[in-house]
This record gives structure tokens, C-alpha cells and sequence, in this order.
């Protein structure tokens, strides 16, 4: 160290505290990165890395970014999850003694951007503390720098809920205890995509009390406290917009597992196509960006409280009574800007003129607002408006103190209007008088010196000047100009006049600069007074905003308000998938009925591959949540009970994150449902046990239904292509047997996409291959097994479950050969292996010469 220049001493004491952001180091117009920060940013930003003497042997490798468009280079590495410390020179290097302090003055972090051109609009930034504790407990603190808002939640449910809770959430850092299980964190940056930030420091610190006053325990507390100190730390400055923490209680919400979140592609599709595709696709209606990101939080967390639920019904019902209105209301909306990031501008101190504009028109649209909502008839949105508070202080305000047009800096005036400030009209007076007086000496010096091409001009390195052309100088008389510039042609001069009215003109200009600049931080400071008045007003309008989308989707859409049952009775009349029926062709979707009443708590779906099983079983779960969430729902018709939770077993999206096979995925995902469920959930399993060999998924499909019928009760729906598991209709009283439809026409098999009571048609596949012509003779034998094994599959009368002899599963007993499971014979056994590896031959991917010897192989097994 100490062979180090003295600035190289002081860049290693500053980069020791900063080991895991990039030390961004400034050094006159440039941040400069030293050593291992420089070669990766080098990489990582594609600038040039060059080298630096430092006292040591060899060259310290070195890059660097400009100060003006450091910003750019900062979003790019923070996107990509880094951290990057800003090292600022603080003093004057004139009047340093030996290096120029420097400090760090602000980190900035995947979640601590305030920057906007590092946020998404339509999205939160949320940055979150995880504490476990020894009990099992996991208390999850959130907050977004951007709109300051503060919540925290509790979990109990072990690290799954965790992840959970925080599947899909805009969360891109999380700020986690040293010693937080290292399995903990790979999850969490694998599966979630997030920083991981350390802090053991938890007490509240005094300037943030007053935010945690209204948390009662302890555990909320020290998750608040981590990450308020790794706010202080990465921000180094005062918070002042910051709300009072929301507690959010977990158990008021329907509860989505990061399954069913995943698999119901609430936010966005599995194959991370975005959002187009998902159920927030679809009903985003909203106009403002602050209402598309409460849009999210209210899929995110569907109600369970009825009344809560029903309000929202009827304020939805009253902008759809009321086109007219609602159109101008959207149109009104439109002109808001985000009140809520404005907040935070204002409050943080990066608010620039033009926003403290925005902020205006924002104001100033509220009254027309409060007058539309009173227009409507609805006694709900009536009351909305009178809620809402036009702030016309503030908006007086800006509108007496800022220009409708000011520059983007703030540093160099035009922004204050005349008539806001005494001393700064006596400046411009000043200086505007000044002006006029040297506009009117060009004419003047015209007359006295009889030069007409004289000319008063200015440029920023001499000032005023008076121009004469060399070949009129000799009319100039002696004396009174005094040389200051030469050109090729002319001369410039000045006069003892001009030069005290330049001073005066400069002068005056300087102070009024400096006085706008002063008299815009007081603005900025008075605005911050009404921090949380504006937060409130963004709120209200936030929900308008909600709702009118609801309207306006269920209007275009044709959703019908659901009427919410206490008893657990499901029926819907021409339901509907949302998603699917926007992305087919007009009107090509087929409405199907729901209808699952005490005898048919679970629905046992069969049917051929590809016609519309899962979508049936989707469009219920989308459609509670929906009705959960207070919009309207696709149906003609709609009576629903009010789910506590969802589980989703669908779809055969490999987990290959965590890297386990399908079928372990399948497994746990079953496991969520099995042990969390109640008879208030709402379950889909799509094809269970497809994932192993046939008898093995067969009875495992089997034990799974029979659990949930007699341990559970919840309303369920099971798609299989185990047809023989159709005959548990007969033993199970709640389980009820519907299929889709499937029929020959013009001799194509023509899916129809209607659930219709009853068991499919269990030929069907023979037939599907007779109509693609295999050989007579084969479908004949084909025929004849599928009659043995119609034989053979008797179900057991009583269910597995809930028996006190739990014997081994007899019920695919076999009568007759070829199809012996009871105890599998080696052949048996090889040939079933050498099926499922048939099964598993993607026949696209091969050509005729691999396919010959796949079958080679098989053939050789056998
Ligand atoms: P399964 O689960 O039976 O294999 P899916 O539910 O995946 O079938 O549906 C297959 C395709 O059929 C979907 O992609 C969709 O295009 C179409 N489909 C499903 N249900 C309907 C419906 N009710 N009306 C029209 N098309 C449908």
C-alpha cells in the first residue's frame, strides 16, 4: 500500500468499503475504474481499458466514463444487477491541500434507482429485506424508493411461501442477514432473478420511527429496521416522502402459490414472453402508468372480503352504466402524469422545472375529475369524488412561480415567472433596461461617427463590443474607443459607457440566475409539505383509474358481474378463458358451462389431447380470479364462491432451474395443493402422473383423486387420459365425469371444445387411427385388446383413503394377458421401458437414418 501514489492510497481505503459495487471514482470530467472494477467493467460497458502508473510496480489497469453520460453507463450495469458506488470529489481542488477528498455520495443499486430512465413506468422497483427467524418465521419488508411506499409481511409457511410471495413482484434486490442460509440464496437469485444485498444492522434508527409506529411486533420491526439501514447506506440523504409501513395481512388474500401464479400466467407468460399473453394483458385497461402498477398489486392479491369485493363491483358497475362519462373521465386521466414518482422527485430532490410542471397539470386536472365522478348516478363513485381533494394551494403555487415551458436545468434560469419575486423583477428590470439602452447606442454611434455599417454586438469571451470595418475606421474620432478585438476586417471597440452597462446587465443577469435557482429550491421545499397529501390524492386516483379499466374490459369483452355465493356452489353459464379468447379469431372460442354443486366437487375431465382440457380448467381458476379481484367475469352468467387459495398442477413447463425433472416438479407442485388445500380452495390437476410409467401415474392419479375427495372436499378439477379412473364416478359421491367432445366430420376428427356430462368416448384414439388409414388388420387386434382391457380395469368400490387395510393397489389387477401389471414380469418390465422411451422419441427431430437406429436399440432391449 504504501508505495502508492497518495490518490491510489485514498482510491483502496474507499474501494475497501465498497468490495461489491463497481467504484465508480471521479477524477475531473471523468469516473475512472481502477484494477479488477476496471477490467470487468471494461467488458461488461465495451469501453476501452487502458493501464495507469500508481506508484507500485507495473500499470494498474484503468477505464473510464465521461461525467455527463456517466448515467447511461451506470443503468446499464445496475440493470444487469450490479452495484455501483458514485465517488464524488468533495472540496474544491483549488483549495485542497495535497489529494482532493473524495467520498462516496451515493450507491446505486438494482433496487435504489430513482433515475427515470432506469425505471419501467408500468412497474414498481421494489427493493426487500428477507429476516428469518429461529421459529420458522420469515418477515418480508418492502419498499419502493420511486413512490415511497413502505409495506411488510409475515410467513409461516417456510422458505416455499417466501418464494412465493415473492414470485412475479417487481422486487429487484433483496437485502438478507450475513449468515442467511447459502441455499436461501441461491434460490433467491435464481429463481426470483434478484441482487442480494447484506445487512445485519436491524434497530430503527430515530428519523425512521415514526414510520414503524404502527407495527405491533417485533419481528416487523427488525425487518424494517435491515432495510432502512441499507437505505441510509446505499442513499446517504434524506427520505422525507417515505409513507408509514403497511401491514399487510397475508390471510385477507387469496393465496396463489408460485405455481399457480406461474402456471395460471397471471403477469406474464411461463416461456417469459412478457406480459402479452397473460391475464394482466388482458385487463389492462388502465390510462395512467401509476394505474397499470395498481393494477398489478390487486392481481397480485385477489380479496376475500366480500363487502370489499362487492364495492368494487359496484363502482365498476357504475362506469359501465355510463359510457359517455367514462370515456371523458379516461380522457381526463390521460393528462395525469405519475403523481406518485413525482412525489418522490420532489421529495428526494432530483425534481427538475418541468416536472414541478407536470405536477401542475396533474393538480389542475382534479377538479374536472371530482365533477365527471360526480356526474355519475352511483352513489360509490359520486363519494369517490368527493373524496378527492384538489390541492389548489399547490397548484396556485406553480402556477404563480414556474414557467409553463422552462428548460430541464435548473441551474441557468428561465424557470421563475416575473411577478412571483420582487427582487428578481428588479433584476430582469435591470437587466431588460440595460439591454435597451445598447439596442438604442447602435443607433446613436450610427449618427455621431457617420459609419452606417457600425454595428453593437456580443460574444460571451469579450462582452458588448462596438464594430467598426477597417475601411471606415479613419471616421472614427480619437480617443473615446478604446481597442479591444481584431479581425480581418474590422475592429471591435468599447467605450467607457458601454463597459458600466455590461457590468451592470451581466451583473444583474448573474444575481437573477442565482435568485431563480434559489427561489426554486423554496418552491421545491413548499411542495415537499404536501408530500403526503399528494401520495393520498395518487392513491385515489390510482383506483379510479382501476376500476374504469375494469369497466372498460368487461364492457368490451362482455363480462358479467359475478354473483358471490357463501355456500361452495360453482355455476357459469358460457364461460369463458379471457387470455384464449382474445388471442383466437373472432369469436371462434366455444363458451362453456361450469356447474360443480355439492355431487360434483371434483370434475374428472377426459378427453383427446388438444381439446381444450387445460383451457376448461384455466379459464375457471382465471375467472375466480378475476371475480376475486373485483372485475367482472367472461360468462353470460356467473355464481361463485369466494376461493381462499388456488393450486395448479398444469402444463409441462420443466422446472429447469432448480433442475428437477417433470415429474418431481409435478410431484411437489401436487404436494402444495395436497397440504395446503381446504374445502374453501379451488384445485386444477391437469394430467397427473404422466410423468411416470403408466400403472405407477395410473394409481398414483388415482390415490391422488380419492385423497382430495375424502380428505379435503375441495372443489376440484382433474383432466386425465387414464380412462379407467372414469369409473370412480360409480364409488365416489362428489366426483362427477364430463369429457370434451370430439366428432368425425368429412372424415376429420373435429374437436368441438364442449364439456358435456360423461366419460369420453375411450375408442376414441382407435379411431382417430382409423381414420389415418393404418392397416385393417391392426386396428382389429387394436380393437380386441382395447375390449380386454376394458375387462380387466374394474375399479375398487372403496377408496384407498380414510381404509383401514392399506393394502397394495389391486385395482388394475389384470384378468387376462397381455396386460399382467399385478406383479410385472422381467419382460413386461423391459418392454414397458422400451414404450416409454418410444414415447419419448421427438420423431421431428430425427432423420430416417437415426430413427433406424433408435429402433435397432429398442429391438435389441427386447
Ligand atoms: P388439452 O388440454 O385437452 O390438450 P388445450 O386446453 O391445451 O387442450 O387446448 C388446445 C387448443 O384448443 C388451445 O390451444 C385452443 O386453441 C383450443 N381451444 C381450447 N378450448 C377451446 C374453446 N373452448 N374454444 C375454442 N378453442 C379452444
Amino acid at each position: 500500500m504504501a508505495n502508492y501514489t497518495p490518490m491510489m492510497q485514498q482510491y483502496l481505503k474507499i474501494k475497501a468499503q465498497q468490495k461489491d459495487a463497481f467504484l465508480f471514482f471521479r477524477l475531473g470530467d471523468f469516473y475512472e475504474l481502477f484494477f479488477d472494477d476496471a477490467t470487468r467493467a471494461a467488458q461488461e460497458l465495451e469501453i476501452t481499458l487502458t493501464s495507469r502508473e500508481g506508484g507500485e510496480d507495473g500499470r494498474i489497469p484503468m477505464c473510464g466514463v465521461p461525467y455527463h453520460s456517466a448515467a447511461n453507463y451506470i443503468k446499464n450495469l445496475v440493470e444487469k444487477g450490479y452495484k455501483v458506488a458514485i465517488c464524488e470529489q468533495v472540496e474544491d481542488p483549488k483549495e485542497a491541500k495535497g489529494v482532493v477528498r473524495r467520498e462516496v455520495v451515493q450507491l446505486v443499486t438494482p433496487g435504489t434507482v430513482m433515475d427515470g430512465v432506469m425505471l419501467d413506468e408500468e412497474e414498481n422497483n421494489y427493493l426487500a429485506s428477507l429476516t428469518p427467524f429461529d421459529d420458522g418465521t420469515f418477515v418480508i419488508a418492502y419498499n419502493d424508493l420511486t413512490t415511497g411506499e413502505n409495506s411488510v409481511a409475515m410467513l409461516t409457511d417456510g422458505f416455499d411461501g417466501v418464494l412465493s410471495e415473492l414470485f412475479n413482484r417487481p422486487v429487484k434486490e433483496i437485502v438478507v442477514p450475513t449468515d442467511l442460509d447459502a441455499e436461501y440464496q441461491t434460490s433467491l437469485q435464481e429463481r426470483l432473478g434478484v441482487t442480494i444485498s447484506k445487512e445485519d444492522r436491524t434497530e430503527i434508527t430515530e428519523g425512521y420511527q415514526s414510520l414503524v409506529q404502527n407495527l405491533h411486533q417485533d419481528k416487523l420491526k427488525i425487518g424494517f429496521g435491515r432495510l432502512f439501514y441499507y437505505i441510509q447506506e446505499t442513499q446517504k440523504r434524506s427520505m422525507d416522502h417515505l409513507k408509514e409501513v403497511q401491514y399487510i395481512e397475508l390471510n385477507q388474500f387469496m393465496k396463489l402459490d408460485m405455481y399457480s401464479k406461474r402456471n395460471l400466467e397471471l403477469m406474464e407468460t411461463i416461456r417469459k414472453q412478457g406480459k402479452k399473453g397473460s391475464l394482466l394483458w388482458v385487463l389492462d385497461h388502465t390510462v395512467t402508468s401509476m394505474g397499470s402498477r395498481m393494477l398489478k398489486k390487486w392481481v397480485e392479491r385477489p380479496l376475500l372480503k366480500r363487502q370489499l369485493i362487492e364495492d368494487r363491483y359496484n363502482q365498476v358497475e357504475g362506469f359501465l352504466e355510463q359510457f359517455f362519462e367514462r370515456e371523458t373521465l379516461r380522457e381526463a386521466l390521460q393528462s395525469v402524469y405519475d403523481l406518485e414518482r413525482l412525489a418522490g422527485r420532489v421529495s428526494y430532490g432530483n425534481v427538475n422545472a418541468r416536472d414541478l410542471i407536470q405536477l401542475k397539470h396533474s393538480i389542475g386536472k382534479i377538479p374536472e375529475i371530482k365533477s365527471i365522478l360526480q356526474s355519475f348516478s352511483q352513489p360509490e363513485l359520486k363519494e369517490l369524488g368527493e373524496q378527492l381533494h384538489p390541492l389548489q394551494d399547490v397548484y396556485q403555487l406553480l402556477d404563480e412561480s414556474i414557467y409553463d415551458d422552462p428548460p430541464i436545468t435548473i441551474k441557468e434560469g428561465g424557470l421563475i415567472k416575473d411577478g412571483f419575486n420582487n427582487q428578481l423583477d428588479d433584476y430582469r428590470d435591470a437587466a431588460r433596461n440595460g439591454k435597451q439602452w445598447i439596442a438604442e447606442l447602435e443607433r446613436k454611434e450610427r449618427e455621431a461617427t457617420n459609419i452606417k455599417s457600425l454595428k453593437v454586438g456580443y460574444n460571451r469571451v469579450f462582452g458588448y463590443y462596438i464594430e467598426v470595418t477597417k475601411a471606415n475606421l479613419h471616421h472614427l474620432p480619437e480617443g473615446r474607443y478604446e481597442r479591444k478585438q481584431t479581425l480581418t476586417n474590422a475592429e471591435r471597440y468599447i467605450t467607457p459607457d458601454l463597459k458600466e452597462k455590461e457590468s451592470l446587465i451581466l451583473e444583474a443577469q448573474e444575481k437573477s440566475v442565482e435568485l431563480e435557482y434559489d427561489m426554486f429550491i423554496k418552491v421545491r421545499e413548499q411542495v415537499k409539505e404536501y408530500i403526503p397529501s399528494l401520495q393520498h390524492l395518487a392513491e385515489q386516483i390510482c383506483s379510479i383509474d382501476v376500476l374504469q379499466g375494469f369497466a372498460t374490459v368487461s364492457e368490451h369483452n362482455q363480462y358479467a358481474r359475478p354473483e358471490l355465493v357463501d355456500n361452495r356452489d360453482i355455476y357459469i353459464e358460457q364461460g369463458r378463458h379471457p387470455v384464449v379468447e382474445k388471442v383466437m379469431k373472432e369469436d371462434t372460442f366455444v363458451p362453456n358451462d361450469v356447474n360443480m354443486q355439492d355431487e360434483s366437487d371434483i370434475l374428472l375431465i377426459t378427453g383427446p389431447n388438444m381439446s381444450g382440457k387445460s383451457t376448461y380448467m384455466r379459464q375457471l381458476a382465471l375467472t375466480a380470479v378475476m371475480a376475486q379481484i373485483g372485475c367482472f367475469v367472461p360468462c353470460s352468467y356467473a355464481r361463485l364462491p369466494i376461493f381462499d387459495q388456488i393450486f395448479t398442477r398444469i402444463g409441462a413447463a420443466d422446472d429447469l432451474v432448480s433442475g428437477q425433472s417433470t415429474f418431481m416438479v409435478e410431484m411437489m407442485e401436487a404436494k402444495h395443493a395436497l397440504t395446503k388445500a381446504t374445502d374453501r380452495s379451488l384445485i386444477l390437476l391437469d394430467e397427473i402422473g404422466r410423468g411416470t410409467s403408466t400403472y405407477d401415474g395410473m394409481a398414483l392419479a388415482q390415490a391422488i383423486v380419492e385423497y382430495i375427495h375424502g380428505n379435503i372436499g375441495a372443489k376440484t378439477l382433474f383432466s386425465t387420459h387414464y380412462h379407467e379412473l372414469t369409473e370412480l364416478e360409480k364409488s365416489l359421491n362428489h366426483l362427477t365425469n364430463v369429457h370434451v367432445r370430439a366428432e368425425e366430420y368429412e372424415g376429420k376428427v373435429v374437436f368441438l371444445h364442449q364439456i358435456q356430462k360423461g366419460a369420453a368416448d375411450e375408442s376414441y384414439g382407435i379411431h382417430v387411427a382409423k381414420l389415418a388409414e393404418l392397416p385393417e388388420p391392426l386396428i382389429e387386434r387394436a380393437n380386441a385388446i382395447l375390449k380386454q382391457l376394458e375387462g380387466s380395469s374394474e375399479v375398487n368400490e372403496t377408496p384407498l383413503y380414510g381404509h383401514e387395510d392399506d393394502h397394495q393397489l389391486t385395482l388394475f389387477e389384470p384378468k387376462e394377458k397381455p396386460v399382467q401389471v399385478e406383479t410385472e414380469s422381467k419382460s413386461t418390465r423391459e418392454e414397458t421401458k422400451v414404450i416409454e422411451q418410444l414415447k419419448d422419441l421427438d420423431l421431428l427431430e430425427l432423420n430416417p437414418i437415426e430413427a433406424m437406429n433408435h429402433l435397432y436399440q429398442l429391438q435389441k432391449q427386447l
